[in-house]
């Protein structure tokens, strides 16, 4: 595996990859690497030439600067986990380097509903960071294909959105959730909860289950109350939202449709970690 910090070097190489005809896959991610992480790189390995996976935390999409300054770095390890996955390139990059003209003043990307609500809502500006730097980052490598998590659902909509708006020659490939087997969705923020803590955050997986496994017998409000009860039941000190919303638009459902493509999303914390998961409903 080759590592680069700086722009302008992993330019140069990928534009030779590029002139041999090869493709390139991308997947950005912010280091602290799990099996999730993992399951990105073996699509983008499978379906390109060349893969790149990036490290970078991301400083303008925390609107929580503790979180920030919280946030798990295992350079060392994920070095290691990237070389046993058959990574090809590392980038990984400086602040100063990724943001020479300085964090501010922003520039502002036009999200429209979807800055609105669930992450939108409670992180502001969060989305308008996340725009920044993977737009950043897709100037540079300038992939055939990126892969995002369907863990974090309503930011693979975000950088459909970006990549559309923008008309960027790259595919965004969604790739499904991983889970540890308790049903806890991967997450770098899980390396922050105790062992109890962790056992216990399955709840969010089993509240969103137990909606899916109710949907055509329970008035969908009764079963959202429900599944908050049983976050909360285990352990959660609070739930940002517990919301079942349409598939494709994000918009919040309260009562069901045949035929509407539905997903349920929860925010919420333990410990004082914030986690997010969803589940596709039908
Ligand atoms: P992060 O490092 O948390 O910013 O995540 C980098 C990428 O990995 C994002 O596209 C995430 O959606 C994805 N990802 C994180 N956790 C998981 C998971 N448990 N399963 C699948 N993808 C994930």
């Amino acid at each position: 595996m080759i590592i680069f910090k700086q722009n302008e070097d992993l330019i140069v190489k990928l534009q030779s990859i590029k002139n041999d005809g090869g493709t390139i896959g991308f997947v950005p991610t912010m280091g602290a690497l799990h099996n999730g992480h993992v399951a990105l790189i073996k699509q983008s390995l499978a379906a390109n030439d060349i893969t790149v996976v990036s490290i970078f935390v991301n400083p303008t999409q925390f609107n929580d600067k503790k979180d920030f300054e919280k946030y798990p770095v295992t350079i060392e390890k994920d070095i290691e986990l990237l070389a046993k996955a058959d990574n090809n390139i590392l980038f990984m990059p400086s602040v100063e380097e990724m943001y020479p003209e300085g964090l501010e003043p922003a520039p502002a990307y036009d999200l429209g509903f979807l800055e609105s609500i669930l992450e939108g809502l409670y992180r502001p500006g969060h989305f308008q960071g996340v725009c920044r730097i993977v737009h950043k980052l897709l100037d540079t490598i300038q992939p055939n294909n990126l892969y995002m998590g369907q863990k974090d659902y309503q930011q693979c909509m975000v950088i459909q959105k970006l990549i559309t708006g923008f008309n960027l020659a790259t595919h965004l490939n969604i790739v499904p959730t991983q889970r540890e087997k308790s049903g806890l969705a991967m997450s770098s923020r899980n390396m922050r909860l105790s062992a109890v803590a962790k056992e216990n955050a399955a709840a969010i997986y089993k509240a969103h289950l137990y909606i899916k496994n109710n949907l055509l017998k329970l008035p969908l409000e009764q079963l959202r109350e429900e599944a908050a009860r049983l976050i909360i039941e285990a352990g959660f000190e609070k739930i940002d939202y517990t919301v079942v919303c349409d598939a494709f638009s994000l918009a919040p459902v309260s009562s069901y449709n045949a035929g509407q493509k539905l997903v349920v999303l929860t925010a919420a914390f333990i410990e004082g970690v914030r986690l997010i998961d969803n589940l596709p409903l039908n």
